[in-house]
């Protein structure tokens, strides 16, 4: 994991760098939804992810991740994600002029909370446990410092896989969201899975590679176990993927066919 943030580090230095290795990013093949910059390509998924499934024996196919755009990954001028800019779209789809929304960030990726936060309506707040540089200091199992319902929106991607009682922090999820709010609910998803595959007893980082897809990962997840864990604690889960946005939207936008957005609300 450490390497990974490294390796995400370097790609976020300055435009002056990215100018200087990747000159011919400027183009028009592509927009990125959160910056706004016509590009040619987007940058694939770091190599180091693929040397330690290799290294390590993944026992699945990663194209059989459902939200994953290997070959177009990382934006090369604000270096958000392909899921990033999938949650922008949504955004950009959801969020009324005239309505004011309280929105809750977990772990945020910068560019997108950057985003998120240029909407005028918005009053947003970051949250982690573990990251530098957040609004607050918080673990999503136990977040007592916020009153039920107090957020209109969540976003919580790719953290409940590193979460040991992911079903604690999802109703502590469902607590937090007001009755009309609605969540972005987003983990790995193995598609060639029918159950979630977790063992607490698997600790050791390169079996966790092997089994979880990442080191400091705790579990993976199938599709419709995933869907019904956040229904058990009382989400209603809606899904939303190429049939909504749209095939044009989807390969403009660096986002993969099969990606799937995943929303919650009560
Ligand atoms: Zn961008």
């Amino acid at each position: 994991m450490k390497k990974y943030f490294v390796s995400q580090k370097i790609r976020t230095v300055s435009d002056r760098i990215l100018n200087k290795f990747f000159p011919d990013y400027l183009g028009e093949n592509f927009i990125c939804p959160i910056c706004q910059t016509g590009l040619s390509h987007f940058l694939p998924l770091s190599f180091y992810f693929l040397r330690e499934l290799d290294k390590n024996q993944y026992i699945h196919s990663i194209f059989q991740n459902e939200t994953l755009n290997i070959e177009n990954y990382a934006c090369p001028k604000c270096n958000s994600s392909d899921r990033d800019r999938l949650y922008a779209l949504y955004f950009k789809k959801k969020i009324e002029k005239n309505r004011q929304y309280k929105v809750l960030d977990f772990a945020p990726a910068p560019s997108l909370g950057k985003f998120i936060k240029s909407f005028p309506n918005i009053e947003y707040r970051s949250a982690d446990l573990f990251m530098d540089n957040v609004d607050d200091k918080v673990d999503i199992s136990d977040m007592k410092i916020y009153p039920a319902e107090m957020f209109d929106i969540f976003v919580c991607s790719h953290v409940l896989e590193h979460i040991l009682d992911d079903r604690k922090a999802m109703s502590e999820l469902y607590r937090i969201l007001s009755p009309h709010g609605w969540g972005i609910a987003m983990v790995p998803i193995c598609l060639g899975l029918d159950e979630i595959y977790e063992d607490p007893n698997i600790t050791d980082e390169g079996l966790r590679w092997k089994y979880f897809g990442q080191n400091d990962h705790l579990r993976m997840y199938s599709k419709q176990g995933f869907v019904g864990r956040l229904e058990s604690v009382g989400f209603v889960v809606d899904q939303f993927g190429i049939d909504y946005f749209g095939e044009e939207v989807f390969s403009v936008n660096g986002i993969h066919p099969r990606s799937v957005l995943y929303t919650v609300h009560k």
